[in-house]
């Protein structure tokens, strides 16, 4: 069974409280954080080797040291609480059960990076959770762990919660920024990083939910001891919203030491897929990762079990492997029809493109227009070539990673499954009314 770190007290009735998250020792981390300096917690950050949950997997530690401090300027933090990733949903888990842990950690970030005004970014789809981070950040403020001089230390915090408008892209984080700026959601030309230039020209530390709230265990059991959990650089636990062709979906906390098919056929997690079907393939890290068939994503091409954790999912490049990204695992069973899954991608990251940069504009579109003529039978082999040329020209040719995440999943469809894209050219007809998945299986 997986170490608990993050999850421990989830089913605790009334946990999403401050009195009840209090009595099974909440905010212990942030006393024992505030006596600490911002030096000897950030050392602790960096020991655990926390990995940024949010899709990179960037050393968190390492991002908080890149912070500029720069005489009389204030800095911030800002939690990106966006989650729009399909497939991925396991920071609604922790913002609508455990809001005090993301407090908690947002108040020990806080004062580490120096951010006395921190902001929450949550998506507009997610409409009832900022009351219940509002009312969270109230009982915080009235026990005095937001505020003024918080528990006599001279630091003071506030947190407030900003609500987006819907838009995939302002999970981007300087994407992010503009939008909380007030301004329309465009990705910002990088370099300057946000630790140089952030919100409002300020230096800014941009983080996902779950890599703040696991800055709580860091502090608790120390950056060293979270280290020895998990595996190489997959350190401590990851949480992994499981969904698709399963018994049970739902939200995991793993240590990343279990293999892929523990986790898909194990009734402490997935439960195997449903109906008795066969796995075909999985999109382990949220939609924009490549998609693996059954037979790569339960072992690498070396026979090894691959593992749930960052190493093991990416061994073998995007050949055979794929990423952990947000750790939004979507299962496809037997009957699933790729050109149509891969179509359903394509039309996605079309609607959500902001139009700034052409290759991903006019080539998601482009995309999305030439998987519908395939899947519903109207294509020609040439078209197969030519989506993978499209991709290719797209990926690594943007101002943001909008683009490769458009571009990755078509790769990996016709990497994998192309005599799907075939068949539905080969078979028009019979494309026109049946699934390439239930027609052969
Ligand atoms: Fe906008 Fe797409 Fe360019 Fe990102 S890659 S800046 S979403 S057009």
């Amino acid at each position: 069974m997986s170490k608990k770190l993050l999850l421990k007290d989830a089913h605790i009735e009334g946990i999403r409280y401050f009195e009840t998250y209090r009595k099974q020792g909440g905010y212990t981390a942030a006393e024992k954080a505030l006596k600490m300096t911002p030096d000897e917690i950030l050392e602790e950050v960096k020991a655990s080797g926390l990995r940024g949950r949010g899709g990179a997997g960037f050393p968190t530690g390492m991002k908080w040291s890149f912070l500029a401090k720069p005489e009389g300027v204030p800095r911030h933090l800002v939690v990106n609480a966006d989650e729009s990733e399909p497939g991925t949903f396991k920071d609604r888990y922790l913002m609508e059960f455990l809001p005090h842990l993301l407090i908690e950690g947002m108040l020990i970030s806080s004062f580490t990076l120096g951010s006395n005004v921190s902001y929450i970014y949550i998506r507009g789809e997610y409409s009832w959770i900022p009351d219940i981070l509002e009312e969270a950040i109230e009982e915080a403020k009235a026990a005095g762990f937001l505020g003024k001089n918080i528990l006599g230390t001279g630091f003071d915090c506030e947190i407030y919660v900003q609500r987006g408008g819907g838009a995939y892209i302002c999970g981007e984080e300087t994407a992010l920024l503009e939008s909380l700026e007030g301004k329309r959601g465009n990705p910002r030309l990088k370099p300057p990083f946000p630790a140089v230039k952030g919100l409002w020209e300020r230096p800014t530390v941009v983080n996902n939910v779950e890599s703040i709230a696991a800055i709580v265990p860091i502090i608790d059991i120390t950056g060293a001891e979270y280290a020895k959990i998990g595996v190489g650089r997959s350190t401590g636990t990851k949480l992994i919203s499981a969904c698709g062709n399963i018994n049970k979906p739902g939200v995991y906390e793993i240590d990343m030491t279990i293999t892929v098919e523990e986790f898909i056929y194990s009734d402490e997690y997935c439960g195997g897929i449903a109906n008795g079907k066969k796995l075909k393939a999985c999109i382990p890290g949220g939609s924009s990762v490549p998609i693996v068939p059954a037979n790569l994503l339960l072992r690498t091409v070396n026979g090894e079990p691959r593992y749930m954790n960052y190493e093991s999912l990416a061994d073998g490049g995007f050949a055979t492997g794929t990423m952990m990204g947000s750790g939004g695992f979507i299962v496809l069973d037997e009957d699933q029809c790729i050109v149509e899954h891969t179509m359903t991608l394509a039309r996605f990251y079309h609607h959500e493109s902001c139009g700034q940069c052409t290759p991903c504009r006019e080539g998601t579109g482009w995309m999305h227009k030439i998987l519908k003529k395939i899947e519903k039978g109207e294509g020609k082999m040439e078209d197969i070539d030519l989506l993978w040329d499209i991709q290719r020209k797209i990926e690594g040719n943007t101002i943001c990673p909008l683009g490769d995440a458009a571009a990755w999943p078509v790769a990996a469809a016709i990497r994998h499954f192309r005599d799907e894209f075939e068949w539905h050219v080969k078979n028009p007809e019979l494309s026109q009314t049946q699934n390439y998945g239930l027609a052969h299986y």
